[in-house]
């Protein structure tokens, strides 16, 4: 039995996303092999100060972005962040340290940025030997926080990612430009039209309408009440599904609006079925949250992105427009207008992003990463002394 610890926040939804998706794979290509913890210490077992902190993610992200925006770029430096993980991150050492104690893992993966040096620290202490892997969850802009030269590993999800490691300090060895972890649901074969058309009927759509996606991360950030009145309003000839997290003001805000036809819009607080969602669409509106687009990609569906978070995805909203993946539509008027365009009968810019999003898409990124996770533990394993070792 392989024993690994994922170390991850619920600051949005990408960082357990990612974990969870490595974890599947591992669990579903070698059943009963692995014994896998993912602990969030910020939320399971740090202090109440630090839980209440982590909960301000989601209010900040939704209502202050200039805030966060600041939050970012003052700690987005080496110097900063030394002294970020020498003060106020000490106190969640305590608890990953009683972790990798507990669950004497033989490798443990940090998924958020903000653990990465706890983790070798603990591990260093606790359990000598024990690689420590990083596993990035942002897309193009890197925060410094990631870049932690003490970890066994790197995976970085793009050349841009690679290019921060790098300079960070990190040797080319150590960095493996793979993509972003995402769920096996969203990388399974695209559906035939016939099995799209049944997969809409079964989350209550129009077999046959052009479906536009609205959501904004797991916290429904980015003004998703705005964006789906606005299309809901347009008159187009298409169909919204509306997904709006844990933003439980968005969803009953929007709890009466009606489609063209006057019927109620599909409309949901969190679902745990997203690839569905993203299987059904022709489109996706949505802020430009690194998961959901690699997700979309692997789903084969282009994004309109109509919001993005000062920092870590600026550089997203760059890439998807230098590589023609879709559009950036902050305003409402923007975001009528593409889908316009796109849901025109034939229409040649959505096949052009379509075969955009083809290319940019890795769907093998999870399977990589979880087999690197794989060999760094067992080699690991072998080399431990025999007294040490576990049967
Ligand atoms: N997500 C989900 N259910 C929802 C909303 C979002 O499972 O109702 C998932 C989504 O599929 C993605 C993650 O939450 O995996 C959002 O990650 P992203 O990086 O896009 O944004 P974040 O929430 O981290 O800001």
């Amino acid at each position: 039995m392989t024993r690994l610890l994922f170390l991850i926040a619920d600051t949005g939804g990408g960082h357990r996303a990612a974990a969870t998706a490595v974890a599947r794979h591992l669990e579903t290509t070698e059943p009963g092999r692995y014994a896998i913890t993912i602990l969030d210490p910020f939320a399971d077992a740090g202090p109440r100060v630090v839980r209440r902190t982590a909960d301000l993610y989601g209010p900040l992200t939704r209502h202050a972005r200039w805030a966060w925006g600041a939050l970012y770029h003052a700690t987005n430096s080496r110097a900063a962040v030394a002294v970020l993980s020498a003060s106020a991150l000490r106190v969640v050492d305590r608890a990953v340290k009683r972790a990798v104690q507990d669950a004497r893992p033989d490798a443990v993966v940090s998924f958020h940025p903000l653990l990465n040096h706890g983790a070798v620290r603990a591990v260093r202490s606790a359990s000598p030997g024990v690689p420590v892997i990083t596993v990035i969850t942002d897309l193009v802009d890197v925060h410094a926080s990631w870049a932690c030269a003490d970890v066994d590993a790197i995976v970085v999800p793009s050349p841009g990612g690679l290019d921060r490691c790098r300079r960070a300090g990190i040797p080319a060895d150590r960095c493996h430009d793979i993509g972003l972890a995402v769920d096996p649901a969203f990388t399974a074969p695209l559906p035939t039209l016939a099995e799209r058309a049944e997969l809409r009927t079964r989350l209550g759509l129009y077999p046959d309408r052009f479906v536009v996606l609205v959501c904004g991360g797991a916290d429904g950030s980015g003004g998703i009440p705005r964006h789906a009145a606005a299309l809901a309003a347009s008159g187009l000839d298409v169909e919204l599904a509306v997904i709006c997290g844990r933003n439980r003001r968005a969803l009953h805000r929007l709890r009466n609006l009606i489609d063209r036809d006057g019927h109620p819009v599909a409309m949901h607080g969190f679902v745990t079925n997203m690839a569905d969602w993203m299987r059904a669409a022709d489109v996706v509106a949505t802020k430009a949250g690194p998961g959901t687009l690699a997700e979309a990609l692997c789903c084969g569906v282009p994004v309109l992105l109509t919001s993005y978070l000062p920092g870590q995805e600026r550089g997203n909203v760059e890439w998807v427009i230098d590589a023609g993946l879709g559009r950036y539509v902050p305003r409402t008027a923007q975001l009528v207008d593409a889908v316009a365009e796109l849901a025109a009968p034939a229409s040649p810019g959505l096949a052009r992003m379509r075969a955009a999003v083809r290319q940019a898409a890795r769907p093998d990124a999870t399977a990589r990463i979880a087999e690197l996770v794989r060999s760094m533990a067992r080699t690991a394993t072998e080399q431990r002394p025999l007294t040490t070792a576990r049967a």
